[in-house]
């Protein structure tokens, strides 16, 4: 049995310190595709994961005319779209630009925004403002356009959900003015509401100056003095320090109706969305607010609003389609990488293997990975189920780090019925 463990015993997830950086990185996007074992690979940076139903459609046009059809969800609120035919980049960027979807080529990887998906839905402040604003600011800098594909903004309705994910710079709800947030600090800086989305494209800007050395992609890689040096500089500019340790832990949306119908929510199955279940999504928003929310946990927020009757329906359809619409869902909190077939360096089919093991929900989620990598895994605590060349290497996380006395000894492959029995007692800690 995992017993939990103070902070300090941890140890990291990934080995090593900060990172010293001396090329770009690697992160796809739409006109950068990535070749996988699966065909090609184009990361459609959606901020907020706001979508429109016809920026929706055009995606579902992108999947069918270029890709494999699907619709895949990433830990960020992005698409991903696979399968792709390695030379349709230059179709795929004319689709996605007459739908508004690529604004500015220069600053296409840089547009990495996370919201907070129940934001103005449920008495909480709207973050509308903050997301356009921002996005505008960013794809106007020239100093942007070299942010790392990595580097991530949030804009937190002051709920604490998207402030947990670890941003590189958060902007936080609270009344009339917003907190500012670089890294994982916990000394935030108190700044005008208005002045927010400014505040936080000035801090991205400082980042890569203080990262022109280290060649950093994100906070987190700074050396520790150089990020102390950072943080200093950005509150030196803004206005005064508050202490608000970061949340440890998101709670996403729970799936089906939210605040008096005023929006409801679906959990996608692994993050994979067929077309059917893309075009019932999207025939749904139109109907309805006509928008879309893609979440960071995999999820899909409608906004309405709805008349009960017509949300308890709309759900119902999305059930049927297959898309999780009840908290206890065996489904819930289960995630996984792409693993084999689509990814060369998987040591396993780690989605197949999940999906075998889906049982009661447990408290914690818990994310497969076919590989060290653990691409898109979640923030916070959770369980942690790597495939080896052995077998699979159950931890609990909290926070990026591991808790070393992995009670759960690898289960070695070819014995199924004890590994979903393994990953059920650990989620149940
Ligand atoms: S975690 Fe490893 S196996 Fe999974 S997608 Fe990433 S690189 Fe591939």
């Amino acid at each position: 049995m995992l017993a939990a463990m103070p902070d300090s015993a941890l140890s990291p997830l990934s080995a090593g310190g900060p990172a010293l950086r001396d090329s770009g990185d690697a992160c796809p996007g739409t006109l950068r595709l990535h070749r996988a074992d699966d065909g090609a690979l184009a990361r459609v940076r959606v901020p907020g994961g706001v979508l429109s139903a016809d920026r929706a459609d055009a995606l579902l046009a992108a999947a069918g005319r270029f890709g494999d059809s699907e619709l895949h969800l990433t830990s960020r609120g992005n698409v991903q779209l696979r399968g792709l035919d390695a030379e349709c980049g230059g179709g795929l960027a004319e689709l996605l630009t007459a739908a508004g979807l690529l604004p500015s080529a220069a600053h296409e990887r840089a547009r990495n925004i996370v919201a907070s998906p129940l934001a103005g839905l449920d008495g909480s402040p709207p973050v509308s403002g903050w997301l356009s604003g921002l996005d505008g600011l960013v794809c106007g800098s020239a100093a942007a356009a070299s942010l790392s594909g990595r580097f991530l903004f949030a804009l937190d309705d002051g709920r604490g959900d998207v402030d947990a994910l670890g941003a590189d710079v958060t902007l936080i709800a609270a009344g009339d003015s917003c907190l500012l947030r670089i890294g994982a600090s916990d000394e935030v800086f108190r700044v005008p509401g208005g002045e927010g989305p400014r505040a936080a494209l000035l801090a991205a800007e400082a980042f890569l100056r203080a990262a022109r050395e280290s060649g950093a992609w994100r906070v987190k890689d700074l050396p520790d003095g150089v990020r102390a040096d950072l943080v200093r500089t950005v509150g030196a500019g803004a206005g005064p320090a508050v202490h608000r340790p970061r949340p440890r832990t998101a709670t996403p949306p729970a799936p089906g109706a939210h605040a008096s119908a005023s929006a409801i929510s679906v959990d996608v199955p692994l993050g994979r969305l067929t077309s059917s279940q893309w075009r019932l999504l999207t025939e749904t928003a139109r109907r309805y607010g006509n928008e879309l929310r893609l979440t960071p946990w995999r999820g899909i927020v409608v906004p309405g609003p709805f008349a009960h009757d017509e949300a308890v329906e709309a759900l119902r359809a999305l059930d049927a389609a297959g898309l999780i619409t009840a908290p206890d869902s065996p489904w819930t909190g289960v995630g996984a990488c792409i693993g084999r077939p689509g990814c060369a360096k998987s040591l396993s089919d780690v989605r197949a293997e999940a999906g075998a093991a889906v049982g009661p929900v447990g408290r914690l989620p818990v994310y497969w990975s076919g590989c060290e990598r653990r691409c898109g895994h979640p923030h916070g605590e959770w369980i942690d189920v790597v495939a080896t060349p052995d077998g699979h290497r159950i931890s609990h996380v909290r926070g990026e780090r591991r808790d070393p006395r992995t009670t759960v000894p690898t289960v070695r492959n070819g014995a199924p019925a004890r590994l979903a029995a393994a990953v059920a007692e650990a989620r149940a800690l």
